[in-house]
């Protein structure tokens, strides 16, 4: 893999039907990296190498602020990837914090405790996975688009060769269907991107347990923009999202953004009482006509059939309620257990004090 990528041109473009920044930004942010981990032991020390040369270059050419970071966020990894982070933030402390959640709470939750830990002190954050499969040179791009006035720029996959078939066709077929159903999703685009001060004040708002980053961040408006880079394979380690995985998250995705799936239930319903009644008109028929014995076949299937979309239609509709029971038990999303070298964790409690706060005022 080439770690030297300063001088990579990188693709730029608004996103479509979003307003144009208001402003050219002049003065020079804090940015602080915020990578998720689970069991990354193998590829931390080798994005922590690349990330920080991009944090380097970033710094001395003058467009970022010297005290901007890097924080890792281990999700309850069981190897040895809180150790790696430990070490790596006791060599360079100014420049590596780390959180680390006491039970794997899952990517998206992991995501949500870093950008809420760093809300208070920094300009901008960039989120990035840690196997560095989104190319991290594309940050030096996003920040020129952050500088241009961009609230939130998304890095964007040029292409997925580097991913498994399987892999790749379960994730068009998802975007696909999210823009079936009205769902505001930015194609090929996952969770490798820079949020503005406000823009995560925003994200920080949206109190729902079942996260889906890519469906809220673009609900939250402001100027958005894009890059685009190419992906490469994983540094080292396996992937955590297997194609089961994956797929539940593809669910989780739609049913926390769209109604429609419910509505489609309603409508096929009608459907299947029109075919009823024609079939009650059909069945009248042949008994009037003697000839009530007939017809196995399409008893067959038409039972088969009712019962196969009766229990695809108890499934869409219990997933809802599924969702509605976990959002009002209103549980934690996450829970901190440690933190090394830049003290993050101060921001989640000033976050939770300000919450409790405005839930005094507004119960
Ligand atoms: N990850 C995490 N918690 C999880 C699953 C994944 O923090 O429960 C992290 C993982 O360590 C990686 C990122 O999320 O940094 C994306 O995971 P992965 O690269 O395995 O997903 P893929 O790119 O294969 O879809
Ligand atoms: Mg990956």
């Amino acid at each position: 893999m080439d770690y030297s990528g300063e001088d990579h041109i990188y693709l730029t473009a608004p996103l479509d039907s979003h307003r144009p920044p208001m402003v050219r930004r002049t003065e020079i942010p804090v940015l602080c990296i915020v990578v998720p981990c689970l069991n990354e032991e193998a590829a931390l020390p080798l994005s922590h190498r690349c990330l920080a040369a991009v944090l380097s270059s970033l710094k001395t050419t003058g467009r970022i602020s010297a005290d901007s970071y890097i924080l890792y966020i281990d999700d309850g990894s069981t190897d040895s990837t809180w150790e790696v982070i430990t070490s790596l933030a006791s060599n360079c402390v100014s420049d590596v914090g780390g959180l680390r959640l006491s039970v794997n709470a899952g990517h998206q939750n992991a995501l949500v405790a870093g950008i809420e830990s760093v809300a208070d002190y920094t300009d901008i954050v960039v989120t990035i996975d840690a196997d560095l499969q989104d190319d991290p040179w594309a940050i030096v791009a996003m920040v020129e688009e952050y500088m241009k006035g961009y609230d939130i720029v998304y890095g964007v996959r040029a292409d997925r060769t580097s991913d498994s078939h399987a892999k790749r066709g379960l994730a068009h077929l998802h975007y696909k269907l999210m823009e079936l159903l009205g769902a505001r999703t930015v194609y090929n685009h996952s969770d490798y991107r820079l949020m503005s001060h406000r823009a995560i004040e925003s994200l920080c708002s949206y109190e729902e347990r079942n996260l889906y980053l890519r469906g809220i961040v673009p609900m939250l408006g402001f100027a958005q923009s894009k890059v685009y880079f190419t992906r490469a394979r994983r540094v080292a380690g396996k992937t955590k999202y297997p194609l089961g995985r994956m797929f539940n998250f593809a669910v989780d995705g739609i049913t926390s953004f769209s109604v429609r799936p419910v509505r489609m239930v309603f409508v096929t319903g009608i459907i299947f009482l029109l075919v009823a009644f024609a079939i009650l008109i059909y069945v009248l028929a042949r008994y009037l006509s003697g000839h009530t014995i007939e017809g196995w076949s399409s008893l067959m299937i038409s039972v088969w059939l009712c019962s196969g979309v009766l229990l695809m239609a108890l499934g869409i509709t219990g997933e809802y309620i599924g969702k509605i029971y976990t959002e009002v038990k209103h549980r934690p999303r996450y829970h901190l257990e440690q933190s090394v070298g830049r003290v993050a964790d101060a921001g989640v409690a000033s976050r939770q004090k300000r919450r409790q706060n405005l839930q005094q005022q507004c119960p």
